[in-house]
């Protein structure tokens, strides 16, 4: 499948890596846009949040620990954001399921 995402769970692109499990496949994102930026992805190919179903339920509670998990082990406990784009309007640019882990600075909100 050409799926960039798929391809780095793969190991076919490189990236820099900071979890793995059976589930899921983390690493930094390649334009950060906080101190600490990686994505947590499921190694499941799934398109965006709105092709989610029952059986994921699991898998998605399973994605917010690793956050967790990552963050604690990176010494992060001043707060960070995890983050969903999903679909076009969404502003998803990569059609495989992803969430952002931002942290090291004060994020602002509301988004753009
Ligand atoms: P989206 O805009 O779909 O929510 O997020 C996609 C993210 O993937 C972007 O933050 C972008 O910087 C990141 N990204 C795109 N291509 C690559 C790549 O080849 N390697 C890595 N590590 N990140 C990428
Ligand atoms: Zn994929």
């Amino acid at each position: 499948m050409d799926c960039l995402f798929c391809k780095i769970i793969n190991g076919d692109i490189p990236s820099e890596k900071v979890y793995e499990d059976d589930l899921v496949y983390a690493f930094k994102d390649i334009n950060p846009e906080a101190p600490v930026h990686f994505l947590i992805v499921p190694k499941e190919h799934i398109k965006s949040a709105y092709e989610l179903d029952e059986a994921h339920k699991e898998l998605i509670g399973h994605i917010f620990l690793v956050a967790k998990k990552v963050l604690k082990d990176m010494g992060i406990e001043n707060g960070f954001r995890i983050v969903n784009n999903a679909r076009e309007d969404g502003g998803q640019t990569v059609d495989h399921l992803h969430f952002h882990v931002l942290a090291g600075r004060s994020l602002n909100w509301p988004p753009g």
